[in-house]
């Protein structure tokens, strides 16, 4: 995923804006890869929804799928030690 580290807090969009607490992913993995069997990348956690899906850098791009699909605009990384949220309509970067 390309990060647009250019968002700074205060400048974030209505989304992130609106995010008081950032939903962890419950499990581990891809929810949609493990179907299918796939690999992935790297792990982001819908905040809309808690569903966790596979980035970008992966082949099957679940994560954007699923925000193009249901309208669910804000993830956050599921990844250890990185604490930041992506906005895909706004293309939104915010650390935490
Ligand atoms: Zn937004
Ligand atoms: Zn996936
Ligand atoms: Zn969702």
């Amino acid at each position: 995923m390309s990060k647009r580290e250019t968002a700074a807090f205060d400048a974030a969009c209505i989304h992130l804006r609106a995010i008081t607490s950032v939903r962890k992913a419950k499990r581990y993995e891809c929810e949609d890869c493990v179907k299918i069997r796939a690999r992935w990348v790297h792990l982001r956690t819908c905040q809309e929804c808690g569903g966790t899906r596979c980035c970008d850098d992966s082949p099957n791009r679940h994560a954007s799928k699923h925000a193009g699909a249901t309208g669910h605009p804000v993830v956050s990384s599921a990844e250890p030690g990185e604490r930041w949220m992506y906005c895909y309509p706004d293309e939104g970067f915010l650390e935490y």
